[in-house]
């Protein structure tokens, strides 16, 4: 049997289905007046490590969505490694955060939106050589979301 209505069912994209829980927070980052970016990590269908940007809230420049995603996933674990899991953030990863993912070793990233700043794809090969990364998942949803809350800021 196949399904059309990929909402309900069972048969939505897990990169789709796990983007909209990155989502989710970078909503909530919104709602706090943080820049919208969020962050979740799934190893084995399952979210161990989430987290949304709160550099305002904190008074901290490292405190990005994926910087507090993998802290979360690593304690979850018990590691420091996050092999066999994926990070999926809404924004690409800076060169912070692509550094750090380095370290952790993150079999995969899945990103939304490109950042043509500050995106760490422009600084050269910033990714561990095992990650494989995916990008463009909702990518308009992604964007969208920063495009508003640069258009409200001004
Ligand atoms: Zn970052």
């Amino acid at each position: 049997m196949r399904y059309i209505n990929f909402e309900e069912s069972s048969n939505i994209d897990p990169d789709e289905f796990y983007m909209k829980a990155a989502l989710t927070l970078a909503k909530k980052a919104y709602e706090e007046d943080e820049v919208p970016i969020g962050a979740v990590i799934v190893s084995q269908g399952k979210i161990i490590g989430k987290g949304y940007n709160l550099t305002e809230r904190l008074n901290d420049v490292t405190a990005h969505a994926e910087m507090q995603a993998f802290t979360a996933a690593s304690s979850y674990l018990g590691g420091k490694y996050l092999k066999d899991c994926t990070l999926y953030v809404t924004v690409e990863p800076c060169v912070m955060c692509a550094g750090a993912s380095y370290w952790t070793q993150v079999s995969r990233i899945v990103y939304g939106a490109p950042d043509e700043k500050r995106g760490a794809s422009r600084y050269g090969k910033l990714f561990h050589p095992k990650t494989e990364i995916i990008s463009g998942v909702l990518q308009e949803e992604c964007a969208e979301l920063i495009t508003s809350f640069f258009r409200q800021k001004r």
